[in-house]
Parts: structure tokens; sequence; C-alpha cells
């Protein structure tokens, strides 16, 4: 090589050095601010139950509100770590009603739906552990609200995602829920397993499960925005 354009490829160098730093610099300028949030796109994860309402419980005594929480916060983390902007409805072990008086149930509702409102957000996914009379039934399976086409639509690539990862053959389900039907945005409720199965209950207290469990929710997500823009330019 001559040894002038020997010198312009090293201008070249320094040149895209310079530019690197620059950039990494920038990237974390916008970092020290108090929200890492890169996608202007908003995820209320909403972890069912708490407090004086447990959900249902396994046979170990572990109480769907509390693994619901567990799932809520590693869903939320993958979320975070790919740019979104995550909020909870609840990040400790009670429940949203206040005082533990008659219509506490509706009231833990109705403060739910308040933090979706608040936030503008674009997408809720909640999360439950199922229970049913015949321990046969087992994986995880999405429910959204009967209506809906966007919450059916998520709930199809979530339920397709979750299908694949637990190799299950489940489908959707519609109906009237009030996490769902209130809200202004495409919402599901995914019931991670059934605490009435005993390879399901195994699973769900595994750790490295649950990290998959919510990589494969939020996969399901990713096909459902991908697939269909999600309400991406809508906000
Ligand atoms: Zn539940």
């Amino acid at each position: 090589m001559q040894k002038k354009s020997k010198n312009a490829v090293l201008l070249l160098l320094v040149l895209l050095v310079v530019q690197l730093a620059l950039l990494l610099y920038l990237c974390s300028k916008q970092f020290e601010g108090q929200s890492t949030s890169l996608i202007d796109f908003t995820i209320v994860i909403d972890a069912g139950h708490g407090g004086i309402d447990g959900g249902v419980v396994a046979p170990d005594g572990t109480k769907e509100s509390d693994l619901n929480l567990v799932y809520a916060k590693a869903l939320g983390n993958i979320a975070q770590d790919a740019g979104f902007n995550v909020l909870y409805t609840r990040t400790s072990s009670g429940g949203l009603y206040g005082l533990p008086t008659k219509g506490f149930k509706m009231r833990d509702m109705i403060a739910r739906k308040k933090v979706v409102d608040a936030s503008n957000a674009n997408l809720v996914i909640s999360i439950h552990m199922n229970k049913f009379a015949d321990s046969r039934q087992h994986g995880p399976q999405v429910f959204y609200q009967r209506g809906s086409d966007l919450s059916f639509e998520l709930a199809s690539s979530v339920q397709k995602v979750l299908n694949s990862f637990a190799n299950t053959n489940r489908t959707t389900q519609s109906g009237d829920y009030y996490i769902c039907r209130e809200v202004a945005c495409p919402s599901i409720i995914v019931e991670c397993g059934f605490f009435s199965n005993a390879t399901d209950v195994a699973n769900l207290l595994d750790e490295q499960y649950q990290q998959q469990m919510c990589e494969n929710i939020f996969a399901g997500v990713m096909l459902y925005l991908y697939s269909c823009g999600g309400g991406m330019s809508n906000s």
C-alpha cells in the first residue's frame, strides 16, 4: 500500500474512533437521567392479587400473589433491558385496596386501573397462576377481553410463543375481566401454569424456568408488535 493511502486509512480510523467515543459519551449522558427508557412505549405489568387476597395456593403453601410478583418483576426487567418503559401496579406483597374492609377487591381493581390510566400505557400484561379440578390440565394460557381485536392479537402471539416454549397446544380464551375491560390499551392475562399440576408447580417454582417463561412472554409481545404494530404510532 502506498504511503498516501496508508495515511488516508489511518485518518479514517482515527475519525471512526473519535465518532465512537462521542457516541458512547452521548449514550452515557442519556443514561444519567432518571429514565433509561429508549422506546416511547409503556408496558404496565400487573402482578395479580396481593395482601389478604393471596389468590390460589400451591400444595407447598406458595401463594399465587407472591409468585405473580416474582414473574412480574422478571418480565419487567426483561422489557426494561430491551429499552421499554415499564411500570408495575404493585411491587410489594401488599394489595392496593387500603384497609382490608368490605369491598376491598373492587378498590384493589380500581387502583390497578388508575395506575394504567395515569401511565398512558400502550400495553397491560397481568400475571396470574391457574388452578383446576382436573390435575391433568397444564401449561401457560393467555386470556383477553372478549371483543377487543388488538388484545386478541396480543394474546394469540403470546400464546403461540408460550405453546412452543412449554410444548403445549393451548388456545387463548376470551372473557370479561376487569383489568382488561376497563383499560384503553390492549391487555392480556397470562396464567403461567397450574398450581393443580405437579409438573407445572415444580417448573413454576424453578428460577431458571421463571426467567425462561418471562423471556418467552416478552418474545410473544415482540411477535405481536412486529406483526401488527401494536399501536406503536398512536400513543
Ligand atoms: Zn389469579
